[in-house]
């Protein structure tokens, strides 16, 4: 396996950063998790506009530009001859000195790692997965703001750990207002009648590729979009229910907080939205090979 390592293609085995790295020592970086099908890295155009929004965020400046961010991804994926990837981009801050000031730290690291993913077992696409609230609170706005895709991870990761403490694969996060803010890797949607419903981004969502990808699905097939502050009620009463992310797609989720959502099966909009979603992928998105 070959890793893009600021520039250049290297073995697995020499892809090492420093200890001193920001990115290892404090979570001072950002990454997207990108998929390519089919020949064709899946809205490349969209995750590179969204690494460089977090990297505005966090003010830390990419040394390439945006074309060539793009070129070097699809070029990870043709050195390593994939069709259909999992692709993690990763920029750190760089290597510094043990203290937290980033000004020491002189040269972002730019990673991208072309792999496979498996995320969720085929059952929960074909019946349905259970989700569950937990406790930890999605990142307020004025502490790390929820759109920056951060190597910090600890708020979700503490989020998915209670929710598998509670028995539960993938939790519902609220943000500090109690309202329902998204999954600990995934958004999360409603249906109602012919409404999809997702909370807002203020509510504390990532601005996920997935998301917006179905929500222009739902458009093109006459369904009526809604971005309400959502409560957990809403969700228990809703007539279907799933959560997207570039990983895991589109899962329809059945249950949650004990409660059966709609019918306790994979809903029909549901699956009309997966269809024209898996069309999606298998169709578009930046080549490859030419
Ligand atoms: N929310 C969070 C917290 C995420 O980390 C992700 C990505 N795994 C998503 C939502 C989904 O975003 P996307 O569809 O862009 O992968």
């Amino acid at each position: 396996m070959k890793i893009y390592l600021n520039g250049k293609f290297v073995n697995k085995e020499e892809a090492t950063v420093s200890v001193f790295d920001h990115g290892l020592l404090y979570g001072d970086g950002i990454f997207e998790g990108i998929r390519a099908y089919n020949g064709r890295v899946f809205k490349l155009v969209e995750h590179i506009d969204r690494l460089y929004y977090s990297a505005k965020a966090i003010a830390l400046n990419i040394p390439i530009s945006k074309e060539e961010m793009i070129k070097a991804t699809a070029e990870t994926c043709k050195i390593n001859n994939l069709s259909d990837a999992y692709i993690r981009l990763i920029v750190t801050r760089g290597v510094g000195d043990l203290g937290l000031n980033p000004n020491n730290c002189t040269v972002p690291q730019i990673i991208i790692i072309a792999s496979s993913i498996k995320l969720y077992p085929e059952q929960y696409y074909t019946e349905g997965m259970s989700l569950i609230t937990v406790p930890t609170t999605r990142n307020h706005h004025n502490a790390i703001n929820p759109a920056i895709k951060s190597l910090n991870y600890l708020n979700n990761i503490l989020a998915k750990i209670e929710a598998h403490n509670a028995g539960a694969e993938e939790a519902i996060m609220l943000n500090s207002q109690g309202y329902v803010a998204e999954c600990t890797g995934d958004n999360i949607f409603i249906i109602k009648g012919n409404t999809l419903i997702t909370p807002p981004l203020s509510a504390g969502a990532l601005y996920g590729i997935t998301r917006g990808t179905v929500i222009d699905i739902a458009k093109e097939i006459g369904m009526d979009i809604q971005e309400p502050d959502l409560t957990r009620y809403d969700v228990y009463n809703a007539d279907e229910c799933f959560i997207t992310g570039s990983a895991a797609e589109l899962v329809p989720i059945v249950k949650v907080d004990g409660r059966q959502i709609g019918e306790g099966k994979p809903g029909s909009k549901f699956n009309q939205l997966l269809q024209a979603f898996r069309n999606l992928t298998r169709t578009t998105g930046t080549p490859i090979f030419e």
